[in-house]
C-alpha cells in the first residue's frame, strides 16, 4: 500500500540526534531549533488560566472580540487601516499557510532561497509548481526586484495565478527589508500582479522595532501572517492569524473558511481568550516587546561578533533570532576533510564539536553553498527579561550569551583547525 510521502522536518530528525548525544554524555550546543526564550507576559498567562472553562467552539475565524483586537493592534503597530473582517485566526500561522496553498489552487509559488523550511512542502501538497528565487550573500539573501522581475517576466505566458512568500525578519537569516526595497519589489508584484503571502511573524521582533509591513505599500494583494509564536513567545500556545487585503476577492475569505471548518474548526477557545489580552497594546506590551528586542539585538550581536573572528561570513542580524551562517570562504579546507555539502557540514560540526546547527538546505539552498542555520535562544529569556537593567552594562547580553559563546569558540576552533 502507497502513502503520501512528507518528509520528516530537519529540525525534529536534529532534536533526536541531540538527544541521544546528551544520553551519551556529550555536551550539546542547541543552535538548531528556534523557539522563543521568552515567556508570555503575565497578565496574558493569568488571562489563559483565567480562561479554562471557555470550552465551547467558537466561530472558524475566531472570537469576534479578538479580530477586532489584532485589527486594531496592527492598525497601530503597521500603520494601515484594518477591518475586524479582514482577520482570521486559527491554531497557528503554519495551517493558515497551508489552506491558504490550498485555496490558490493551481498557481505557480515563488520562493526565496533561503526561505522557511515548510513554504515549499505546503506548496507542494497543495499541489503548486515551485520556483525557487536564488538570492546571495552579497545581496544580504534579500530577492531582488530584477531577479523577480526575470523569472516573473519568464511565465508571463502562463495563466497560472503568481503567488509568492516574502518573510522578513528571515527565517533562516534574520535579516529584514527597507521600505524603499519594499517599494521597489512591489513595482515588479504590481506589474505582474503577484499575491504575496507576507510572513511577518518576527515583525515585532525586529531589534529596532523598525518593521515595515508590505500590506502598507502594497495592499491590494498582500496576505499578511503573523500570530502570538515569536514575539509573544507562546509558539505551543498554537495562535496565529491572516490579515487579508481589504478588498480581497469573498470566495478567498469563503474558502478559507471552508478549510479551517474541515480541518481545525477554530483556535482553541481558551487561547483565543488570553489572545484577547495579549492584543492589549498598552505601555506595559510596549516595554515588554522593547525588552525583548533590547535583549534579541545584544545576545545576536555577540554571537555575530565571535562567529566573524573565524573568517565565516554571517551578516548581523537584524531581527528575530536566527543567523545564517555563509561557510563557503572555508570551502577548499572542508573538501581536504570529505565534506563537500551542508548537512556533511552539520554533521561534522555535531559530532565533533556538539554545535547543532541546521543545513542551509533545508531552507532551499543548494546543499554545496556550505550554509547552516544557527538560532540564538539558548539562554534563560525569563531571567533575561528580568535582569534588563543589567543590558547597560555590555557584558549583561554576554553572560546571557556565555553558553552559545563557548559553543562558538568551539566552532571557530574547529572550523580553524581545518585549514
Ligand atoms: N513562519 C515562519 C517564518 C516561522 O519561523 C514559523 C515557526 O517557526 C512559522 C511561520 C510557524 O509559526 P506558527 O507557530 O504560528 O505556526
Amino acid at each position: 500500500m502507497e502513502f503520501l510521502r512528507v518528509d520528516k522536518s530537519d529540525t525534529l530528525s536534529l532534536n533526536e540526534q541531540c538527544e541521544t548525544l546528551k544520553q551519551a554524555g556529550r555536551k550539546v550546543y542547541r543552535f538548531g531549533f528556534g523557539e522563543s526564550p521568552f515567556l508570555p507576559p503575565a497578565r496574558v498567562r493569568q488571562a489563559l488560566r483565567s480562561a479554562s472553562c471557555r470550552k465551547d467552539y467558537t466561530a472558524v475565524a475566531g472570537l469576534p472580540e479578538l479580530r477586532r483586537k489584532i485589527a486594531a493592534f496592527h492598525y497601530e503597530i503597521d500603520g494601515y487601516p484594518i477591518a475586524a473582517s479582514q482577520v482570521l485566526t486559527a491554531p497557528g500561522t503554519k495551517p493558515l499557510l497551508y489552506n491558504l496553498m490550498q485555496a490558490f489552487r493551481q498557481s505557480i509559488v515563488f520562493l526565496p532561497a533561503p526561505g522557511w523550511v515548510s513554504y515549499a512542502p505546503q506548496a507542494r501538497l497543495a499541489g503548486h509548481a515551485v520556483v525557487r528565487l536564488p538570492t546571495s550573500w552579497q545581496d544580504r539573501w534579500r530577492v531582488t526586484p530584477s531577479a523577480l522581475d526575470a523569472a516573473l517576466s519568464r511565465r508571463s505566458q502562463s495563466n497560472r495565478r503568481k503567488l509568492m512568500v516574502l518573510n522578513y525578519p528571515g527565517n533562516p537569516d534574520g535579516l529584514t527589508y527597507s521600505r524603499s526595497e519594499l517599494e521597489a519589489l512591489s513595482v515588479v508584484f504590481r506589474k505582474h500582479r503577484v499575491w504575496v503571502v507576507s510572513d511577518e511573524i518576527y515583525g515585532l521582533l525586529h531589534h529596532r522595532g523598525q518593521h515595515i509591513s508590505l500590506a502598507s505599500i502594497y495592499p491590494e494583494r498582500t496576505l499578511v501572517v503573523t500570530g502570538l509564536s515569536k514575539w509573544c513567545g507562546a509558539g505551543g500556545w498554537r495562535l496565529g492569524a491572516l490579515i487579508l487585503p481589504p478588498d480581497a476577492p469573498a470566495g478567498l475569505y469563503d474558502a478559507l473558511v471552508g478549510l479551517g471548518s474541515e480541518t481545525y474548526s477554530c483556535a482553541p477557545a481558551p487561547i483565543q481568550a488570553a489572545a484577547v489580552s495579549a492584543y492589549e497594546l498598552n505601555a506595559e506590551l510596549h516595554q515588554y516587546l522593547a525588552a525583548q528586542r533590547r535583549i534579541l539585538a545584544a545576545v545576536g550581536g555577540a554571537v555575530h561578533a565571535a562567529l566573524v573572528r573565524s573568517g565565516l561570513r554571517v551578516h548581523r542580524p537584524q531581527g528575530g533570532f536566527y543567523l545564517l551562517l555563509d561557510f563557503s570562504p572555508f570551502a577548499d579546507a572542508l573538501a581536504s576533510r570529505a565534506i563537500v555539502t551542508d548537512r556533511q557540514l552539520c554533521e561534522r560540526l555535531l559530532a565533533d564539536t556538539g554545535a547543532a546547527l541546521l543545513p542551509g538546505s533545508a531552507f532551499g539552498m543548494p546543499s554545496d553553498a556550505l550554509t547552516a542555520r544557527l538560532a540564538y535562544v539558548d539562554f534563560d529569556g525569563a531571567a533575561a527579561l528580568d535582569d534588563l537593567d543589567a543590558l547597560d552594562d555590555d557584558r549583561a547580553p554576554a553572560a546571557a550569551a556565555a553558553k552559545m559563546l563557548a559553543g562558538i569558540d568551539r566552532l571557530n576552533s574547529w572550523l580553524l583547525a581545518e585549514e
